[in-house]
């Protein structure tokens, strides 16, 4: 049976014209079919219901079913998701239903599809794209999907080129800045002034170039899945407290202040005495280290008078930790860009100033591997402040996981 036929039965003779309008309806439905028939991608049109009207050949093939197995079934029953664990999607995380919920486009790349009797997952393509909504406002859908194992397995060759690149170039660019920093040292070398502002260059040239493959090597990592973060359930004032107390001696060398707080947002007047609190969040605390410090480390390099300001407070449900300066601050029309790879924002103020436009990317990636959520507020001139938003743990749930990890931890030493 055709996945597209649609027979019309008419009793009166139809007029010319009628006949003629018919003609190119027919061309135009068989045109349909024939590009659905042909493109290598699924196509599956689901109802307002979730059941399936229609799908192309491509489609029944990855699911591994007839058309008419899967004609007026549950979207459910025909789509079985696994995430990169392995384990099968719940339904609070299936992205059909959730367009079903809220009407909404999503696109993803992060399911496995396995077909029907077989036992091999294959890594999908998945855009969900509600038609334009019937008289009740719910909308049908059209998904298309598609099989992407060869894209990955590029992918991952490519990072792993990229990664081995800068692993072995690190190597010599560690040994010339070794040497540059030895012909520097007046202890260890004579050189007179001139040579020693070409040294100077090639120095922070070298460091550059360090810097440029550390965050190459960390970004491929990252895009491949070859870092992961560890979460462990953390109190994260003190953490961020440690980590940017670290910083200070950078803050005062380029001669800013340095202010840290914490509370939350209504103990903080309570009572007219502030209680330090105690805020728990299940995060990675290496991964914590490298975000706070590459976002203290731009507010030093994008401030040129002023301060820096870290604060870690929490409501209820979320901690929310603020990174802010008073420093160039960034353009409205650059905000969205800037967690982007290898963006910088180019003018009169920045020209001057190194980076290699990876450290917010990497920030940003880092982040959403926890569960959390960052984003840049900022004002020309006058300062820029980073948020970053994790969901928050009780201290209930904080003390249970600890107690758990430690009987974990005893077990594997098979105490
Ligand atoms: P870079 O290595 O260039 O600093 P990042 O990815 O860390 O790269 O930042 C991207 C761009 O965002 C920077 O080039 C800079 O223009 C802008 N930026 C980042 N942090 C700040 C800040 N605190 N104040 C002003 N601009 C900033």
């Amino acid at each position: 049976m055709g996945f597209w036929s649609k027979k019309e039965k008419n009793n009166s003779e139809p007029t010319p014209e009628a006949q003629a309008a018919a003609a190119i309806q027919a061309s135009r439905v068989s045109m349909n079919e024939l590009v659905l028939q042909s493109i290598h991608e699924g196509v599956v049109f689901i109802g307002p219901e979730g059941n399936v009207h229609l799908a192309n050949p491509t489609a029944t093939q990855l699911l591994g079913r007839s058309y008419d197995e899967i004609l007026n079934l549950n979207y459910d029953s025909v789509f079985d998701f696994f995430d990169k664990t392995g384990n099968r999607i719940s339904l609070s995380r299936n992205p059909i239903a959730t367009a079903l919920k809220t009407n909404e486009y999503s696109e993803t790349r992060d399911l496995d599809l396995i077909a029907k009797d077989s036992k091999k997952n294959t890594p999908v393509s998945l855009t969900i794209s509600p038609t334009s909504p019937g008289q009740n406002g719910r909308s049908s859908f059209v998904i298309t999907f598609r099989d992407i194992t060869k894209e990955i397995a590029e992918e991952h060759e490519r990072s792993e080129f990229i990664s081995t690149a800068s692993h072995e170039m690190r190597t010599p660019v560690a040994s010339i800045e070794g040497y540059l920093g030895l012909a520097l040292n007046p202890q260890t070398a004579t050189i007179d002034d001139r040579a020693k502002s070409y040294l100077e260059k090639a120095h922070e040239s070298s460091q550059h170039l360090g810097r440029l493959f550390q965050d190459l090597l960390d970004t491929t990592k990252l895009d491949d899945g070859q870092i992961t973060p560890k979460l462990e359930p953390v109190e994260i004032v003190g953490l961020v407290k440690q980590i940017s107390d670290a910083q200070i001696p950078n803050i005062s060398k380029k001669g800013l202040g340095y202010q840290f707080g914490s509370g939350s947002v209504d103990q903080q007047v309570g009572g007219g005495k502030r209680i330090d609190q105690v805020i728990y969040a299940s995060i990675d605390p290496d991964f914590m280290r490298e975000i706070v410090n590459n976002i203290i480390e731009n507010a030093i390099k994008y401030t040129p008078a002023g301060w820096v300001t870290v604060n870690v407070r929490a409501d209820e449900y979320n901690v929310q930790i603020t990174i802010a300066d008073t420093g160039i601050g960034i353009a409205r029309e650059e905000l969205n860009h800037v967690f982007q790879k290898f963006y910088r924002v180019d003018n009169r103020d920045t020209r001057e100033i190194g980076g290699t436009g990876l450290g917010l990317y990497l920030v940003k990636q880092r982040v959403e591997a926890m569960n959390g959520r960052i984003w840049v507020e900022s004002e020309v001139g006058k300062g820029s402040q980073f948020i970053i938003l994790f969901p928050r743990i009780s201290q209930n749930e904080y003390e249970q996981r600890n107690f758990m990890n430690q009987n974990v931890e005893k077990q594997e030493k098979g105490l």
